[in-house]
């Protein structure tokens, strides 16, 4: 199947970029018949890291893509870093840890210090750190303006308490931003006021880490995170303390616009396995395939993946161009959460039975791309975005 991957990164960039979005193509193209999908299922088999993967990822540089040229990257922007991703998750690698350490790194620079895009950066250009990400807290849940977690001030730097939820891969991450409250919020000052954001060592012996018994047929799982005494120094603090929201969506609308092609991406997937599978199955004599009943929900399903993965690639243009993308990357991540659901509903459907059949590795893609109608932003969350500030109706929450 023509995904048109190629053509849809270099839409809206500029020839340099052209050129560095035909790279990343290629050269994803060729590392994913080396680590396939059968590579990342046993990894998951083996509840172990995609260690080869990630290895010879650096050794390509497709780390730093995205990372701008002065800073020693190969430059791409976030619409690079989405192209890395479309091409990881087309072949069947839905990596959330690339994601998490693209977006978590994108706020550390445009709002860090020469010495922070030195010690949290850089090592993630060659691979050998990685960034988790955690903002979900058990009560807070969908309102970040409730979080408890919070950093005091302490010998000069900071001491974070508190507790999150749902963090995924943290025990694989080095490095994990965290969003915490340096101001508890009081009641008729801005919620927004006292969010800040840090970023800290997941060694640090202040740091605990329980893993949650979560499906999602992936060698990564999800953890609740403890901060007892978590002592760091002032260069943990990314960004003006009390004042992270900014710093903060710097992370969050790129967040969404990888979301959305990490399940784009296995909607694709989901559909090329399907197109080869009902060009064989042929229980009246005909194959499937050739049934229209069969061919509209798939060829909707496509329509909908290309039209969801071209807002998402013009988000991300635009995000790097300076533009405010909140509203289309809000888009996006809908519109790919629902477009991949479709996909991989389709492919289920025309499995028949074998739909089922984990062996036939196509009901374990569903929770993957289920998940993005929940998180990292529930789908009536969006709508609500959008209500409020596209459509300039009454805030319904
Ligand atoms: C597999 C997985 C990986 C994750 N990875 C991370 C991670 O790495 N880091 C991290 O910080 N978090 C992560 N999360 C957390 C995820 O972002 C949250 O689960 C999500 O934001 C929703 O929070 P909640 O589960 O507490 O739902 P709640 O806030 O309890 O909401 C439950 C449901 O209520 C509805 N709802 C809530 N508020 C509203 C409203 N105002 N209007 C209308 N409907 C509403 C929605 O349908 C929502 O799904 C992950 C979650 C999962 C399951």
């Amino acid at each position: 199947m023509n995904v048109s991957t190629n053509a849809m990164a270099a839409l809206a960039g500029s020839p340099e970029q052209s050129e560095l979005a035909r790279h990343v193509a290629d050269t994803m193209a060729a590392l994913t018949k080396i680590y396939d999908r059968g590579y990342f299922l046993t990894c998951w088999r083996e509840q172990r890291f995609e260690a080869e993967l990630w290895s010879r990822m650096g050794e390509l540089g497709l780390f730093s893509v995205g990372v701008p040229e002065e800073q020693g990257g190969m430059g791409g922007g976030l619409a690079g870093m989405v192209q890395v991703l479309d091409g990881l998750s087309s072949a069947g690698l839905p990596t959330m840890l690339y994601s998490l350490t693209c977006f978590s790194r994108t706020p550390i620079l445009r709002h860090g210090t020469p010495e922070q895009i030195e010690r949290f950066v850089k090592p993630t250009m060659s691979g050998e750190k990685k960034i988790a990400f955690a903002i979900t807290e058990p009560d807070a849940g969908t309102n970040t303006f409730r979080i408890a977690t919070k950093a005091t001030p302490h010998k000069g730097g900071w001491r974070l308490n508190g507790a999150k939820v749902f963090t995924s891969a943290a025990n694989h991450a080095e490095l994990m931003m965290v969003i915490a409250r340096t101001r508890p919020y009081t009641p008729g000052a801005s919620r927004r006021e006292g969010i800040s954001v840090f970023v800290i060592d997941t060694n640090h012996p202040g740091v605990q880490m329980t893993p949650l018994n979560i499906e999602l047929y992936s060698p990564e799982q999800q953890f609740q995170v403890f901060f007892n005494d978590v002592d760091v120094g002032p260069e943990a603090l990314i960004g003006p303390e009390g004042q992270g929201m900014e710093t903060m969506f710097d992370a969050l609308n790129p967040e969404r616009l990888l979301s959305a092609v990490l399940c784009i991406g296995v909607g694709d997937f989901a559909l090329a396995k399907t197109i080869d599978y009902v060009k064989q199955r042929a229980p009246f004599g005909r194959p499937i395939g050739a049934y229209q009943g069969v061919q509209h929900p798939m060829a909707r399903a496509k329509a909908h993946l290309d039209a969801a993965r071209l807002m998402t690639y013009y988000s991300a243009h635009a995000f790097d161009a300076g533009g405010n993308v909140a509203a289309t990357a809000n888009m996006a991540k809908y519109l790919g959460a629902q477009a991949s659901v479709e996909a991989v509903d389709a492919a289920i459907q025309f499995h028949g039975g074998y739909g089922f059949d984990a062996d036939y590795d196509v009901i374990t893609l569903w929770p993957i791309v289920r998940l993005f109608k929940v998180a990292p932003l529930n789908d009536e969350m969006i709508l609500n975005y959008i209500g409020e500030h596209v459509l300039g109706l009454p805030k319904s929450y």
